[in-house]
């Protein structure tokens, strides 16, 4: 009955699939001429389109894509500053692109074109609520993204346009378009772009929209998201100087002169024709080398130029390499021509088009990446080329499915492990380093933050580039994995070679994909995709037990866990110590489940998920026993296991002389924002041998709750330098993106400090009471085409122990602003302003040094030496305070300070010039013009460390110069050590 059953569903799908197979045709005649003088393309356009949809069309929508270049209102434009890429916005106007439609004629009659908004094209950007609200479950992403943008008033953007025909198209009918248009081709902002004589001409002409069950499909160039378009043939021909060398989509037609000579070769005209295609892309060269082999019924064509020959030499052979392995799984390439052409577009490293793809990356010797690219551009042929779906809607229908085909390319080729370096020595040491693994950090990141969408949201409304390539390319390859192993993979490869031979040279969608699983398969796998699809449900399942029962013996009671949200059939696995393995499915149903295993020997192992299929946020808790790793030196972290690591650290300070010690961390993957791990630690001990002291820190985090970008609680603890402390607190950054501005943070912190003696410190820094404190500081980082502008505010109340004392009671404010402004392309000076004031009896060592910080943290906390030459207020350098390091070895200090720190990088190179100047006092009222401190010098940066010259400083110490060589080093190698980088 059952079956019957099923059956009967099958034949209602495929009949109601047959129902709904219409699907619009084009027929594209294109004459185009190149001019690489001013870079545009005079173009005559003539489109056959065929109405095969039941509606009569009263209007038609074309894309006219490349006015997303035109200026810094386009929906391209304005959303790259949202994503904090300003290439468009501080290009000049001949840099930039458009489409110019100079006549139009439907049928007989002449058209003009209707733009924007108002005629209903959608305007979306990164995630608005009423987009985000159709998601179940987290509602789609952290809802600050929604909060955070703010709708912009209405600006046209013509990147879609409609069009009223002047007899409406009945079905079955078709209408012809005469177009005569001019392109500006710009510089590279993203797809279509040239450098100098180098051209990626794509998303160019007039395109008519596609037109389905769904309605019509005009969306308009984003910057995120990609394309769509309607099956048909089309013949282009190009017209360029004589010297260039083309690769496009389709196959060249020659013709001949009379002398028998190839037309192309004389006159620099190149004819391409295509068919069972839906769009058409060319580049062009004068000086690509062009490198054509038979392989099979393909003729592949690798167009490179000579900067990147060595790099490229591969390509021909990982070209062949993808087609023969999507051939073997999914079905043959059906077209008789493939090119693949070096280029610079600069929207990712490759880009895909019929018979066409552009890659821009070249080879380099440590990675595996030019190969990566060169077969998923390659893949796009089948997904995205041969069948096509909507890639702005259900983008995962192409980059997921090819994503996952990739990482199965690696491991079939280079071995289970798949790994993604190319150097055996790298593969090595990071053996964890496989393709799969490498592709999960982007969805794990945002899973583990609660910042993911569905995998169905629209491309365009993706908050960031990140939140895309999980939820459109990682997460589906996870879902892929998941269902191979969920059918086996014979049956696995049985359905995809269905779905690609059903729906050849056709749209799909979501739906013919369930279709095909379930005709292939007799499986209904939307139950367990749908969440994926359409939650940001995230995966989490843990063995939460196993127990031996006592009276039986190799008899054990296992429980499974369910912790997070999406309810997918799982594998478990378990071994015994004679090797067997003992294979269970649990359904996923319902929060656990407990089952009796009996074993024929002890069992030494029990994993859920043991072929990293899910896309779990924690594996860590899969596996029992639960996985330790120690290593020598920080690695890649496992999944898997608890990972720890040590290393010698020998150092030398004046106080301590040689100093012997070690770091020792632990970690379920690395913790600090946006990283989620788990209960990290660092614990480094050193013996330092003329001090004869044992000192000690320790710090350890965790994120706490289920919070977007979750809260960390921290701990930090030590005896060092001959001090003893303590504190705890809670620290937390957010903002409506997880790698971009604007971020917002917060830190609160209670601790405990004792400076014991002035064995290894200076008394002029320091006072050796007991300190308790309590630190709040709020922060706030914007970006924005103008620079980058990051504000810190601080309230700290303290106690310091001062028997003699009535008042121990203090209260300290600072405020810090740094600006780092573009001006231009060369000129990106850096400012600092901070103003601080304490009330009451503060510490020494809280109050404001002019040099710099007094405190250190982190690496400098283990560096720097608590005194003499190499502490903070002598040669070793750390940013705060006033900040004026020329005026090192002052030991100048006290409770009201302001400054002004300048940095100017010299040209992009490790030098910068700087420039200070402030007050530090106890008294307000000693803040007299004459008294204004200042400093000047170089600064130059060397890896991580930065040497700083303050060469110049106006108020020298009696005796001494105000021009003299001086010198401070410190870490941080952005000059001022303000860390960011423009
Ligand atoms: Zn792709």
């Amino acid at each position: 009955m059952k079956k019957i059953h099923s059956f009967t569903a099958v034949l209602l799908l495929v009949f109601a699939g047959v129902c709904q197979a219409w699907q619009q045709r084009v027929e594209y005649n294109i004459e185009a001429r190149l001019d690489t003088a001013e870079h545009r393309i005079y173009a005559t356009q003539h489109l056959r389109y065929f109405n095969n949809s039941p509606d009569t069309l009263t209007a038609v929508w074309f894309h006219l894509y490349p006015n997303a270049y035109r200026d810094n209102s386009s929906f391209f434009a304005r959303e790259a500053e949202q994503q904090q890429d300003y290439r468009s916005r501080h290009s000049s106007p001949e840099d930039k692109g458009w489409i110019k439609i100079n006549s139009l004629l439907v049928s007989d009659s002449t058209a003009v074109f209707k733009y924007g908004p108002e005629y209903g094209v959608p305007f979306i950007r990164g995630g608005r609520a009423d987009e985000m609200a159709i998601f179940g479950d987290y509602g789609g992403t952290h809802p600050a993204v929604n909060k955070k943008f703010k709708e912009p008033k209405y600006k046209l953007d013509s990147t879609s346009a409609s069009l009223e025909l002047p007899i409406p198209l009945a079905p079955g009918d078709s209408v012809d378009f005469y177009f005569d248009f001019t392109v500006k081709v710009p510089k590279f902002f993203s797809r279509m772009g040239h450098e100098g004589t180098h051209y990626e001409i794509s998303q160019w002409y007039p395109k008519i929209a596609v037109y389905d069950a769904k309605g019509w499909h005009a969306d308009g160039y984003h910057y995120i998201g990609e394309f769509y378009g309607d099956y048909g043939s089309f013949q282009v021909g190009l017209e360029t100087p004589k010297d260039l060398k083309i690769g496009a989509t389709g196959s060249q037609v020659l013709e001949y002169d009379d002398q028998g000579q190839p037309l192309d070769d004389i006159a620099g005209y190149h004819l391409f024709a295509a068919d069972n295609v839906h769009d058409f892309a060319w580049c062009a060269d004068p000086e690509y080398i062009e490198t054509t082999e038979q392989h099979g019924d393909i003729g592949i064509t690798v167009l490179v130029r000579p900067k990147d020959k060595e790099r490229w030499k591969n390509v021909m052979q990982y070209a062949k390499d993808a087609l023969d392995h999507y051939g073997r799984w999914y079905g043959q390439y059906p077209y008789p021509a493939l090119t693949v052409c070096d280029g610079d577009m600069a929207a990712g490293g490759g880009m895909e088009y019929p018979n066409l793809v552009i890659v821009s990356t070249g080879e380099d010797q440590y990675t595996r990446t030019l190969e990566m690219v060169v077969m998923h551009e390659i893949g796009h042929q089948w997904f995205y080329g041969i069948l096509g779906n909507n890639e702005m809607d259900q983008a995962w229908l192409d980059e997921g499915i090819n994503s996952f085909s990739e990482q199965r390319y690696f491991e079939e080729k280079y071995g289970p492990a798949g790994n993604y370096l190319a150097k055996e020595s790298l593969r090595k040491l990071l053996p964890e380093a496989s393709n799969r693994n490498v592709g999960r950090m982007i969805p794990y990141l945002y899973s583990a933050n609660r910042m993911d969408q569905p995998v169905d949201a629209r491309a365009c409304i993706s908050g960031e580039m990140g939140q895309y390539a999980a939820s459109a390319y990682m997460k589906p390859a996870a879902m892929m994995w998941w269902l191979k192993g969920y059918l086996g993979n014979s049956t696995f490869d049985r359905v995809m070679q269905g779905y690609y031979r059903d729906n050849q040279f056709r749209h799909v969608g979501t739906e013919k994909f369930y279709e095909a699983v379930e005709k292939y398969s007799q499986k209904d796998v939307k139950p367990y995709f749908a969440p994926w699809l359409k939650t940001t449900g995230m995966s989490d399942y843990s063995v939460a037990s196993v127990r031996q029962i006592k009276e039986q013996r190799n008899t054990y009671s296992i429980t499974l866990a369910r912790k997070g949200n999406l309810a997918i059939p799982a594998a478990f696995s378990a071994e015994d110590a004679i090797n067997k393995k003992y294979d269970v499915l649990w359904s996923g149903r319902g929060r656990d489940t407990t089952f009796l295993l009996q074993t024929d020997g002890k069992l030494v192992s029990a994993v859920i998920d043991p072929d990293n299929v899910l896309l779990e946020t924690n594996r860590w808790n899969n596996c029992r026993p639960r996985r330790y790793r120690v290593t020598l030196g920080p690695r890649l972290p496992s999944f898997e296991s608890y990972n720890m690591f040590w290393l010698p650290v020998p150092w030398y300070d004046n106080v301590n002389g040689f100093r012997l010690g070690t770091m020792l961390h632990g970690a379920y993957l690395a913790d600090g924002d946006p990283m989620v791990g788990h209960h990290q630690w660092t614990f480094s001990p050193f013996y330092g041998f003329k001090s004869k002291e044992i000192s000690f820190s320790f710090d350890y985090q965790t994120p706490v709750g289920l919070r977007p970008r979750p809260p960390r609680a921290y701990l930090t603890a030590g005896s060092a330098f001959d001090i003893n402390y303590a504190g705890i607190g809670l620290k937390r950054t957010w903002g409506p993106r997880l790698m971009l501005d604007p971020t917002e943070s917060f830190d609160l912190k209670l601790d405990y400090t004792r400076y014991k003696d002035y064995r290894f410190w200076d008394p002029r820094d320091v006072d050796t009471a007991a300190v308790v404190s309590l630190m709040a500081q709020r922060g706030y980082g914007l970006t924005r085409h103008w620079g980058r502008s990051s504000f810190l505010s601080r309230i700290t109340i303290g106690y310091i122990q001062r028997p003699e004392s009535d008042i121990n009671n203090y209260l300290k404010f600072e405020l810090e602003e740094k600006l780092n402004v573009r001006i231009n392309k060369h000129i990106n000076p850096r400012f600092r302003l901070t103003v601080g004031y304490i009330q009451g009896p503060a510490p020494a060592q809280e109050q404001f040094f002019l040099a710099g910080s007094f405190k250190t943290t982190g690496l400098d906390n283990m560096l720097a030496s608590g005194k003499d030459w190499f502490s903070t207020q002598e040669h070793y350098h750390v940013d705060g305070g006033a900040n004026l390091p020329g005026y090192y070895g002052t030991h100048i200090r006290g409770r009201n300070m302001w400054a002004v720190n300048l940095t100017l990088p010299v040209m992009k190179s490790p030098l910068s010039l700087f420039a200070g100047a402030g007050q530090v006092s106890n008294d307000w009222l000693e803040f007299t013009a004459g008294s204004i401190r200042a400093d000047a010098g170089l600064s130059l940066a060397l890896g991580p460390m930065r040497l700083m010259f303050p060469l110049w400083i106006n108020k020298p110490e009696e005796g001494k110069k105000q021009f003299d060589w001086r010198w401070t080093i410190g870490f941080g190698g952005s000059g001022e050590g303000m860390g960011i980088k423009f």
